[in-house]
C-alpha cells in the first residue's frame, strides 16, 4: 500500500497508562508535536489512576495463586475503555506486549489508516488475562526482550504511525524511502562536505545525472538487503 491509497484524515490516539510521565517527552517533540500541532493526530494520554479506588487511587493487586509481582486490575480499565468508548467508537483496542504480534513497517501502515484507536499500556507484573480476553482487539510487542512498562513500546509503534500520516512530513516521498516501505532497506545517504578526512562521498551522487543515481541507490538498497535482511527478499 503507498501513501497516496491511504484516507486522508485526522487520526486520534488514546493512551492508557499508570506512568503518563513516561510519555511525555517522546510524543511532544520533532515530526510527532509538529503533527499534533497541525491537527494530523490527536494523543489523549490518560493516567490510569484517575480510575483507581480509594484514597490511594488503587490500580494494582496481588496475582491470584501467589506469583510475586502486582497486576493490573481489570475494573479501573474496564470503566476507563467504557467511558471513552461512549464518545467515539474505536477501530482497535491495542495492548502493548512482550508476546504479542511483532510490530513492523506493515503494521505501522495499517494501524495509520485508522480513525481511532487506544493503547493500553501494562505495568508491574502485566494485566489481569480477562482485560486481554474480553476487551483488547490487538495485541503488540516491540521486541523479543521485556521492559518494565508499555509506555516506550507505545511511544515506538505511535512515533512510527504518526510519520506516515499524511500531512506529518511535509515531504511524504521521504516516509517512502525509508527502509522496509518498499519491500528493500534504504541506500546510505551522504551530505556536504563532500570529502571529510580524505573520506569521499560516492562520485556518482555529485554527477548530477539523476538516472544514474537513481540506478545505484536501487543497486545499492537491493545489495544492503542481501546482506542485513536476506528474509526480506524471499517475502
Ligand atoms: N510478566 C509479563 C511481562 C510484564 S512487563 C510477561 O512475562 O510477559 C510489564 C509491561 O510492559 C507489560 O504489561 C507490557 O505492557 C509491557 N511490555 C514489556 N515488554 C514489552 C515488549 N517487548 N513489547 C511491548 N510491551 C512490552
Amino acid at each position: 500500500m503507498t501513501i497516496q491509497n491511504y484516507k486522508l484524515q485526522n487520526m486520534r490516539i488514546d493512551i492508557l497508562t499508570v506512568a503518563p510521565e513516561l510519555l511525555e517527552s517522546p510524543l511532544n517533540h520533532s515530526i510527532v508535536k509538529r503533527a499534533r500541532d497541525k491537527n494530523v493526530v490527536e494523543i489523549h494520554i490518560h493516567n490510569i489512576h484517575d480510575y483507581g479506588k480509594g484514597n490511594y487511587r488503587q490500580v494494582d493487586d496481588y496475582s491470584f495463586g501467589g506469583d510475586s509481582g502486582m497486576v493490573l486490575m481489570i475494573e479501573p480499565v474496564f470503566n476507563m475503555i467504557n467511558d471513552l468508548k461512549k464518545e467515539r467508537s474505536y477501530d482497535e483496542i491495542i495492548y502493548m506486549s512482550p508476546d504479542g504480534l511483532l510490530f513492523s513497517q506493515s503494521e505501522a501502515n495499517r494501524l495509520s489508516t485508522k480513525a481511532n484507536i487506544i493503547i493500553l499500556c501494562g505495568h508491574f507484573k502485566g494485566i489481569d488475562h480477562r482485560i486481554r480476553e474480553h476487551l483488547i482487539t490487538r495485541e503488540i510487542s516491540i521486541g523479543n526482550y521485556v521492559l518494565s512498562g508499555g509506555e516506550l513500546a507505545a511511544a515506538v509503534i505511535v512515533d512510527s504511525i504518526v510519520r506516515i500520516i499524511p500531512g506529518a512530513i511535509s515531504d511524504e516521498t521521504s516516509a517512502l524511502s525509508d527502509s522496509f516501505q518498499d519491500g528493500l532497506l534504504a541506500p546510505p545517504v551522504y551530505t556536504r562536505p563532500a570529502e571529510f578526512n580524505g573520506w569521499k562521498v560516492p562520485d556518482v551522487l555529485l554527477s548530477g545525472n539523476h538516472k544514474k543515481i537513481a540506478e545505484w541507490q536501487e543497486e545499492q538498497a537491493i545489495a544492503r538487503t542481501k546482506l542485513l535482511r536476506p528474509e526480506m527478499l524471499n517475502d
